[in-house]
C-alpha cells in the first residue's frame, strides 16, 4: 500500500489532553496527524482553573510542584508558537466559612508541601458584591486556560498544516504492525487515543475502568462586579471577560444524561447566593462528562498487545494542571525510554 501520508503519532481527540500531546509532538520537532470529529467534550465546558490545592480538605494535588513547572513553561510556549494568549494566572482566594476553617488553615499553610501555595496571612478584602464575613485565604499559582482558545489555536495550526483529520475514528481502517500502525492512507509510529469518555466504545480500551463524573457550569453576567480574584466558596466564582463570571461546578456519578439539569442550576446560584449580593443573570449553562477513574490517577501507556496503540485518558477534574506533565512523561517513556510514572501506568489494570 501507498501512504499519502506518514508521520511519528496520529491523535486521536481534540480535547485538552488531544491538544496538548500533539504540541508535547510538535515541539520537540515531530509529526503529527490528528483525527477528531470536533464534538464538544468535557474541554469545551470546564472553566480551566488550575490549582496546586484541594481547597475542600487543604491538602495539596498529587505531584502538584511538578505539574506545576511544566504547565508554567508549557502553555507559554504554545502561546508563543501560535502568537495567542490563553493562559490566565490569577489568584484564588478561599472563602472562610467560620473560624475552625481559618484555624485549619493557619495549621496547613505551614506544612512542607502547602506553604508554597498556601498564605499564612488571612486576607480581610472589601469587594462590592461579595460578601465574607470570616475572610478569606489566599492561594498562589494558581490561574484559569481559556481551554476553547487553547484548543481552536491547536485546530487552526493543524490545519493550516493539513494535518487535522474532521471524522469520526473508525477503527476497521485501523492495522497494527510491528512498527508501526496503519489508518486509512496514513502510516504512523504509533497512535494515542485522547478521547475523554468515549473512550468508552474504543474497542481496545473499553474495557479500562474509566468512571465518569458530569458537571455543569453556568456563565452569569454581573454588571457593576469587579474581581482581581476567582473566590472558591462551596462553587467558583470566576472573573472571564468583561461583567461575565463563571458559576462551577457540580458533580454527578450516576447522571450521564446528555444535558443540562434545573436541578443543577438550582444547587449552583443557591450556593453563589450565599455571598454574591449584586443582582446576576444566567447567560449560558453547559454540562460535560468529566473523564474520571477510581484511583484518581489518569490512564497513560500503551496496550497490553498492541504495542503500537496508547491510551491518555482519565483527566479528572484537574486536566489543564496535570496534562502537560503527563503528556511530557508519556514522550519521555518513548523517545527516551524512562519509565511512566508508575501511579498513573495503564499497566496497573492489566495486572
Ligand atoms: C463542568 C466541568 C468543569 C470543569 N472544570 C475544570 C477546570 O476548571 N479545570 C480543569 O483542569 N478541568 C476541568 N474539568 C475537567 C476537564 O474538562 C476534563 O478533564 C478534560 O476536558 C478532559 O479532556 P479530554 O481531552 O480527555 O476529553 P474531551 O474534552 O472529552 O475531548 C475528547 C475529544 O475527542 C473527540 N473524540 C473522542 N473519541 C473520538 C473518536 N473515536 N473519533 C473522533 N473523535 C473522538 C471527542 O468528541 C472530543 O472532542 C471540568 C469538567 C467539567 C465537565
Amino acid at each position: 500500500m501507498s501512504f499519502k501520508k506518514s508521520v511519528d503519532v496520529v491523535i486521536v481527540g481534540s480535547g485538552i489532553a488531544g491538544c496538548t500531546l500533539t504540541w508535547q509532538w510538535i515541539l520537540k520537532g515531530k509529526s503529527v496527524v490528528m483525527i477528531s470529529d470536533i464534538d464538544k467534550g468535557s474541554s469545551a465546558v470546564a472553566a480551566g482553573v488550575y490549582n496546586p490545592t484541594i481547597l475542600k480538605r487543604f491538602t495539596s494535588v498529587w505531584k502538584s510542584r511538578e505539574q506545576l513547572e511544566v504547565l508554567n513553561s508549557f502553555y507559554p510556549l504554545v502561546e508563543q508558537t501560535v502568537g495567542v494568549s490563553f493562559l490566565h494566572p490569577i489568584n484564588i482566594l478561599r472563602r472562610f466559612h467560620d473560624d475552625k476553617e481559618i484555624k485549619t488553615w493557619l495549621k496547613k499553610s505551614h506544612k512542607e508541601d502547602l506553604k508554597d501555595f498556601m498564605s499564612p496571612d488571612i486576607v480581610d478584602l472589601e469587594m462590592v458584591g461579595i460578601d465574607a464575613p470570616s475572610n478569606f485565604g489566599l492561594v498562589k499559582e494558581t490561574g484559569w486556560l481559556d481551554t476553547l482558545g487553547f484548543m481552536n489555536a491547536s485546530l487552526n495550526y493543524l490545519k493550516s498544516r493539513s494535518s487535522l483529520l474532521t471524522e469520526s475514528f473508525d477503527f476497521d481502517q485501523l492495522s497494527h504492525q510491528e512498527d508501526h500502525i496503519c489508518y486509512k492512507d496514513i502510516r504512523a509510529d504509533k497512535i494515542i487515543f485522547a478521547e475523554g469518555f468515549k473512550m468508552r466504545s474504543n474497542p481496545y480500551f473499553s474495557d479500562l475502568p474509566l468512571q465518569g463524573n458530569k458537571g455543569e457550569v453556568l456563565t452569569i453576567k454581573v454588571p457593576g462586579l469587579k474581581l482581581d480574584h476567582i473566590i472558591k466558596s462551596s462553587v467558583f466564582l470566576m472573573p472571564y471577560i468583561d461583567d461575565l463570571f463563571w458559576v462551577g461546578a457540580t458533580y454527578s456519578r450516576d447522571d450521564f444524561t446528555d444535558n443540562s439539569t434545573e436541578v443543577a442550576k438550582e444547587f449552583l446560584t443557591s450556593r453563589l447566593e450565599r455571598f454574591l449580593s449584586l443582582p446576576y443573570e444566567v447567560v449560558d449553562h453547559k454540562h460535560g462528562i468529566r473523564p474520571t477513574t477510581l484511583d484518581r490517577r489518569p490512564f497513560i501507556g500503551s496496550h497490553k498487545d498492541y504495542n503500537n496503540y496508547y491510551v491518555f485518558n482519565g483527566m479528572g477534574s484537574r486536566a489543564v494542571l496535570i496534562t502537560p506533565w503527563a503528556a511530557q512523561n508519556l514522550f519521555d517513556s518513548i523517545y527516551y525510554d524512562t519509565d511512566i510514572n508508575e501511579e498513573m501506568n495503564v499497566n496497573r489494570c492489566y495486572k
